[in-house]
């Protein structure tokens, strides 16, 4: 039995339910399915944020919003301009959902509940008279003379038009391929730094705003940096590793990692300080003494680690610990071995090569009436809301280019 609809999405995701209620509510007369190969929907909506679903980012701005995608910033300029940010707290705000923004600009549903989204989709799909499939995986694809036949699991469906938003999946991925279009190997975007150094052992949990530059290449972030039992973590580690996901990949995540502790200052004004320091505090002992804005025990094992004992006092430092000191402050050296996953939250940096798709509709170059939306794309963000931000947009560029037909 062939099942007929207009419209098929396949992905019961952020992407493919957005999609899909932005083409019902514009066009009520089309006939949509969405496919779905779990056994339910939304299942990273409901994890996501700690499952409170961080929805998107207090960014209005499209081209400042861009510069949080290592892969798509380019591309994203043109369709941030046509649905951003602020058209996302407008559009839940008009589904019935309020968002909340915190300190550091990321967004939340106010119930800080995922669930909230979850059901305002589900909602919104029931109202639509949208189907809702589940069960049902994809295994093949075909196009004929203007329809697209797909096989799951379970059933066969033809349509006019189908939407592809399988986030990060690689039987899809090979679909795709199998159809003309270029697929970006998979690499994780987000994770933290596994180092094993006496410098940071037993400072679990200490942290500090620093920037952070990986040693002979051109990749640097800063931020504040978290040491956790297993090495490095915190926002500047997760910039590193969403700008640096390939180049840290062919590196087999081995590398040097210099640290400077004081963010911005350099190693010269550093040794300046420190040595008006020695001048101001000559008879106070140095491990007892930090005179920056940074954890106490993590000033002690910078100090130790500069060759300096407990009983040092300022005015006995001698030049070539005042420089170690220095250098231990703004080049700290740390080697990394391996990786570890942040907070169950993967990303992945891969996907359909950006090329092959037309920005203003989400269309596919080399087919028509073959629409993308959401993590398949080779698009990733830094965490903060931002890759849901993504998948909103290409829902609804998708959407309203099919609903304008
Ligand atoms: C733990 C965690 C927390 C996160 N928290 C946040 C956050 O707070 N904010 C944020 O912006 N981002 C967050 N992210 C990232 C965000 O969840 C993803 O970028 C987003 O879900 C991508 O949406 P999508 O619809 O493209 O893909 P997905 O959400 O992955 O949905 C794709 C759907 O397609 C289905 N599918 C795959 N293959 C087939 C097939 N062959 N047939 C049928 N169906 C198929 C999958 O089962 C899935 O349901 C988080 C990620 C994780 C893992």
């Amino acid at each position: 039995m062939i099942s007929n609809y207009d419209i098929l999405i396949i992905g019961g995701g952020a992407a493919g339910f957005f999609t899909a209620i932005n083409i019902a509510e514009t066009n009520p007369k089309l006939k949509i399915v969405i496919l779905e190969r779990g056994k339910e929907v939304l299942t990273k909506v409901k994890i996501s944020g700690g499952g409170r679903c961080n929805v998107t980012h207090a960014c209005f701005i499209p081209n400042d919003l861009v510069k949080f995608y290592p892969r798509g910033e380019k591309e994203l300029k043109g369709p941030f301009h046509q649905f951003c940010s602020g058209d996302t707290i407008e559009w839940f705000e008009k589904h019935g959902v309020e968002l909340k923004i915190e300190e550091d600009g990321r967004m939340f549903p106010v119930s800080d509940s995922s669930q909230t989204i979850i059901d305002c989709f589900l909602s919104a799909t029931k109202k639509s008279g949208i189907d809702i499939l589940t069960g049902q995986s994809v295994q093949s694809l075909f196009k004929g003379d203007g329809y697209w036949k797909v096989d799951t699991n379970q059933q066969s469906f033809k349509c006019d038009t189908l939407v592809m938003a399988t986030g990060s999946n690689p039987k899809i991925w090979e679909l795709m391929e199998s159809l003309g279009h270029t697929i970006e190997a998979p690499v994780p975007s987000l994770f933290t730094f596994n180092i094993k150094d006496a410098r940071i052992k037993d400072l679990m949990g200490l942290s500090a705003i620093t920037s952070v530059k990986v040693k002979d290449s051109k990749l640097k972030a800063s931020g504040p940096l978290l040491i956790t039992h297993w090495g490095m973590s915190g926002p500047g580690i997760l910039r590193l590793s969403a700008w640096g996901a390939r180049e840290l990949a062919a590196k087999n995540y081995q590398f040097t990692l210099q640290v400077n502790w004081l963010n911005d200052t350099d190693f010269e004004e550093t040794l300046d300080i420190l040595k008006n320091l020695k001048e101001e505090n000559a008879k106070k002992l140095i491990m007892k003494f930090c005179p920056f804005e940074f954890p106490k025990r993590l000033w002690e094992s910078l100090v130790f680690a500069s060759g300096i004992s407990a009983e040092t006092k300022w005015t006995d430092l001698s030049k070539k610990q005042l420089t170690a000191l220095a250098n231990q402050l703004t080049n700290g050296q740390f080697q990394v071995n391996g990786k570890s996953t942040f907070k169950e939250e993967f990303v992945t940096a891969g996907g359909i090569n950006l090329k092959e798709i037309d920005f203003k509709t989400m269309q596919s170059k080399l087919h028509d009436n073959l629409y993308f939306a959401g993590e398949i794309l080779n698009i990733d963000a830094i965490t903060g809301g931002f890759n849901f931000q993504n998948a909103w947009t290409g829902g609804f560029l998708a959407a309203r280019a099919i609903t304008e037909k």
